[in-house]
């Protein structure tokens, strides 16, 4: 099985200024072609600790791959590291020099001196071509190891992977297949998840179940691998099968499926309507429903009556019921969302009321207590629920649950 391992070079990934995004699109690259990533290394722009790690990951793996450090100034050392590395020297390329030249000529831009270091590239190398920007990325085929160097800005990062290098790694990779699948689930928790799947959830297992939690939704990675597509997708399918059986509806889609794009299909495939009501999340529900084109087949109305007055003037909740049980309670959420249905003459509608904090809590109602009501024709839904974590956590985890609370009453 063919491995690979990912350098990250810059300092703005080491003092917390920039987020390391190649690595997480590589690795699930990579592993799309069945090529595991073993180790990922981050280090700061410094020839020797560049060169050290080099040897580090050519240690670990068949396959490297480095980011960043290919621009022209003086912190930039992927280049010098790599000949380090290879014992080499760095050499002007005329054809590189010529491509840099008229990339400046074409944009009216004065060439600067500094720009020709990106002519150069280290003796018994090849360049990659970067179609987006001035830097050349650097490739070399080291006793049976390819190791690829690429600039750290992700667009270009991207497409140079995926039209220059991509396309060797899957002959390279020919031996062995992998296959991934999603499922994205929301309604428990993710040790609730794990202790229902058990086994499942096994290291060292194949396939392999692994779990990744978001503001309340858990995505199972299902990972197959066997020398044959065939068998691996058969694998991940069984799997798949088990998994649903024994979670349910807690599963609720597919893939990159939001609860909002699942909730969507089913209002617009039954042919239904829905209104919100939203007073601590601020319109958030409104936001997620809206977000997905085709979104006007079945969402009508919002209202964020975030202020009691607003709850009473514009959806006619009543003031004694607001003054009797306060304004985050079950009866005014119920309200909010009857009167929200009523005045949009939707089948559904969502209404939501609760204290996202920091400030503001009680001992009864303590910060992230959250009411959620889902109205429909003969009845109402509602919950109180208690979500924590900080005021954008709660926000989003009471929209997502609203979501979840329509999709299992449209389930019905
Ligand atoms: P440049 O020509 O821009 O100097 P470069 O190859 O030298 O290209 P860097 O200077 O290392 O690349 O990074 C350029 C920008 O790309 C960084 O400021 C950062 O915003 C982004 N970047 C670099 N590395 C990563 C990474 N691993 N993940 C996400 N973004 C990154």
């Amino acid at each position: 099985m063919k491995k690979a391992s990912i350098v990250s070079i810059g300092n703005e990934l080491l003092n917390g200024q920039t987020i390391d995004t190649n690595t997480t699109y590589l690795s699930g690259e990579l592993l799309s072609i069945g090529i595991p990533v073993v180790s990922s290394f981050t280090i700061g722009d410094d020839v020797d600790a560049i060169v050290r790690t080099f040897n580090l990951a050519v240690a670990d793996a068949d396959i490297v791959m480095v980011t960043g450090g290919l621009g022209p100034t003086d912190d930039d050392l992927t280049r010098q590291a790599f000949a380090g590395y290879l014992g080499t020297e760095l050499q002007l390329q005329a054809d590189l020099l010529d491509r840099l030249e008229n990339y400046f000529k074409k944009r009216n831009l004065q060439m600067s001196e500094k720009n020709k270091i990106q002519a150069y590239i280290p003796t018994g190398t090849k360049p990659i071509e970067n179609s987006l920007g001035t830097a050349p990325g650097i490739m070399a085929q080291v006793k049976g190891k390819l190791i690829f160097a690429f600039p750290g800005v992700p667009s270009e990062m991207k497409r140079m992977f995926a039209v220059s290098v991509f396309p060797e790694l899957q002959q390279f990779s020919g031996e062995q297949a992998v296959v991934v699948r999603k499922l994205r689930c929301f309604g428990a928790g993710e040790s609730k998840i794990a202790e229902l799947l058990g086994d499942a959830c096994q290291r060292g297992r194949n396939p392999l179940v692994n779990c990744t939690v978001e503001y309340g939704i858990i995505t199972l990675h299902i990972i197959a691998t066997s020398r044959n597509k065939d068998t691996a997708r058969q694998m991940v399918e069984k799997e798949e099968k088990t998994i649903r059986n024994t979670l349910g509806e807690l599963v609720y889609g597919t893939a990159e499926q939001s609860l909002a794009e699942v909730v969507g299909e089913k209002l617009a495939r039954q042919g239904k309507t829905i209104a919100v009501a939203e007073s601590c999340t601020g319109g958030i529900v409104a936001g997620l429903l809206t977000d997905i084109p085709g979104a006007s087949k079945y969402f009508t109305h919002g209202w964020i009556t975030y202020s009691n007055a607003a709850k009473i003037r514009e959806l006619a909740v009543a003031a004694d019921l607001i003054e009797k049980y306060g304004a985050v309670s079950e009866q005014v959420a119920q309200a909010m969302a009857f009167n929200a249905r009523n005045k949009a003459r939707t089948d559904y509608a969502i209404g939501i009321t609760g204290i996202a904090g920091p400030d503001g809590g009680t001992e009864q109602k303590p910060v992230g207590v959250v009411y959620i009501s889902v109205d429909f024709d003969n009845g109402c839904d509602t919950k109180r629920c208690i979500f924590s974590h900080g005021r954008r956590s709660i926000r989003f985890r009471a929209a997502q649950t609203s979501l979840n609370m329509l999709r299992l009453r449209l389930n019905i």
